[in-house]
């Protein structure tokens, strides 16, 4: 079943999600070489239970893994998504990460990922963040009244497949609300028209993950890689479903 939030539920989700927003901005300053995957990782649950909230991924179970150990996930270059984060992983000049980060707020969670640049990138790392950076913005334009979950699904996964890049297999998107995955499920590939369809007051976590040699994954534990280790790309923003665009619920507001 898809939520419809009412007002009140809303200005909840923004409160959790500006959280989200306001953390991935402001890690951006500390990613750089040197830096530990876990201390990106103290960085974040400091600053989200400063504002009042709880990381929502740390604790986060899932049937035949223990309890997701961090407020992060951490994923650096061939990892996609779920990374965990750890002081023997030292970020390296020309890495690429992946951070996505859960905040459970006063009933509500809020839910989004940004891929950084650490020092200086090659130039083929760069057009992966682009194109996944675009994968998103088209994917978010198709979430309005009226539309299907496949026309997002279609407009993220064909624009990534035109730009001669994979979508990871079997990680998609979702709603989000008074739980962190709610109904629909929204794959990074599929057909216009197919789907539920969307209403005023849904909010959606709409996440493209992208690599550049396969579409294929492997799972160690919570953690998936690019099976031909490649590079991988992350992005994601929770999105409120209005009368005209979404709203970006996840955007860093000052
Ligand atoms: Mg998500």
């Amino acid at each position: 079943m898809i939520t419809i939030k009412n007002n009140q539920e809303i200005e909840k989700m923004r409160e959790a999600n500006r959280i989200v927003g306001k953390l991935l901005h402001k890690i951006g300053s500390i990613v750089k070489p040197g830096v530990s995957t876990l201390d990106l990782d103290n960085f974040a649950e400091q600053l989200i239970r400063s504002e009042g909230g709880r990381p929502a991924f740390k604790g986060y179970s899932v049937p035949g893994l223990p309890p997701f150990p961090a407020a992060l996930c951490t994923s650096v270059n061939s990892g996609v998504v779920h990374g965990i984060p750890s002081k023997t992983e030292i970020l390296q000049e020309g890495d690429i990460i992946g951070i996505d980060v859960g905040v459970y707020k006063d009933g509500f969670y809020g839910d989004a990922a940004r891929t950084y640049r650490v020092g200086q990138i090659s130039s083929e790392a760069e057009q992966l963040l682009q194109v996944t950076m675009e994968a998103l913005d088209r994917g978010m334009a198709q979430a309005r009244v009226g539309a299907r979950v496949g026309d997002i699904s279609y407009a993220i996964g064909s624009y990534v497949l035109d730009q001669g890049y994979f979508v990871a297999d079997n990680l998609t998107g979702h709603g989000i609300g008074r739980r962190l995955h709610e109904d629909p499920v929204i794959p990074n590939w599929g057909a216009k028209g197919k789907g539920p369809r969307l209403g005023k007051g849904m909010t959606l976590a709409i996440e493209p993950m992208v690599n550049i040699g396969t579409n294929r994954v492997i799972e160690k534990g919570w953690e998936f890689f690019v099976e031909d280790g490649s590079l991988s790309a992350h992005y994601e923003n929770t999105v409120l479903i209005t009368e005209s665009d979404p709203e970006i619920l996840t955007a860093y507001k000052n």
